[in-house]
């Protein structure tokens, strides 16, 4: 057998076209603003991105660069002060940060409205209690394209590789919320194959190169790789970005499977932008804010 491959671009190009038509029936364009600490290469790659993205759907983006000697107080103020800003409906606070600061606490300092990335504790438990709201971009990227895959999700045996805040735990409470039986597996997982070989739908999140195997993969299965792994070239070679399944075995075994880059990557900013118009929507009183 060998895995339709699940392009995220195309998805997420169908999103941006339903974002930007109505963003164009919003009396002023919804306004995102990203604060950066510091200097960090891919924090810097991801602003671009969010720019150009904005760009194309008409959002207003300004990325505000602060100092990596920013002091966590002086942090948590700029970010305060963002948040009471009437023109902005939402704020990303870009990691990583420098070393010494503290990214929850950071985050936790944008007002729950405006919290573009979907990672302040209230979001957080919305989604924990079936209420998604404004959640974490990634996560939200996972669910639509394993909706997007046809894989039947209700009754599905879902197995989640990976427990962040940002990925793992919040797709596996959406998942587990549209009705799928959901194991969440992590670095102290005792049998990891046992879990992955029977998942009608697999979610790796783990962050090391090419690590679940074919054999490791139910046959038919739906696979999201969400793994960004850069492995340098050989002899001079120009280096490349892997995912966190070895695709080539894995598309020979798999139903439906994710390619990295190309798969999660692109929803994810997408997600931030759809983040951004429902912030800007609630914000306006278009849309009611759900009561933790
Ligand atoms: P984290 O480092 O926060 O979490 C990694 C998770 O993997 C942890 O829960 C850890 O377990 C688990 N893990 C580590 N080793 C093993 C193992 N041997 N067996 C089972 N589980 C293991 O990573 P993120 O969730 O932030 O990111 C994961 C990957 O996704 C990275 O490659 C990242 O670059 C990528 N990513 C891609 C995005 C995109 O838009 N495409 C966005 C965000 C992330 P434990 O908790 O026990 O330590």
């Amino acid at each position: 057998m060998t895995a339709t491959i699940l392009e995220g671009e195309p998805i997420a190009e169908r999103m941006r076209a339903e974002l930007k038509a109505e963003i164009e029936r919003m009396e002023r364009p919804p306004r995102l603003v990203a604060v950066m600490a510091g200097e960090d290469r891919g924090a810097r790659a991801y602003a671009r991105m969010q720019a150009a993205a904005c760009g194309q759907v008409g959002i207003e983006y300004e990325l505000q660069e602060l100092p990596a000697a920013i002091a966590q107080e002086e942090l948590h103020a700029a970010l305060r002060r963002l948040s009471v800003e009437p023109l902005v409906d939402g704020i990303i606070l870009q990691m990583p940060l420098p070393d010494g600061l503290d990214a929850s606490a950071a985050q936790a300092a944008i007002e729950p409205e405006k919290d573009a990335d979907g990672v302040h504790p209230h979001n957080l438990g919305l989604v924990a209690q079936d209420q998604a709201t404004l959640a974490p971009c990634t996560a939200q990227g996972v669910v639509a394209l394993i909706e997007a895959s046809g894989a039947e999700i209700r009754g599905a045996e879902v197995v989640v590789v990976g427990r962040s805040v940002i990925v793992g735990k919040p797709a596996a409470l959406m998942l587990l919320d549209r009705g799928a039986t959901v194991t969440v597996c992590r670095s102290t997982t005792r049998d990891l194959a046992f879990h992955t070989s029977r998942a009608d739908i697999l979610v790796v999140a783990i962050g090391r190169a090419q690590m679940i195997r074919g054999e490791q993969i139910k046959p038919g299965a739906a696979v999201i790789d969400v793994g960004m792994n850069y492995v340098p070239g050989e002899d001079g070679a120009k280096g490349r970005y892997v995912g966190d399944v070895a695709f080539d075995e894995a598309k020979e075994v798999a139903g439906v499977i994710t390619p990295v880059p190309g798969g999660v990557g692109p929803m994810t900013v997408t997600m931030l932008l759809r983040n951004t118009v429902e912030a800007a929507k609630r914000q306006r009183g278009s849309l009611d804010w759900p009561v933790a």
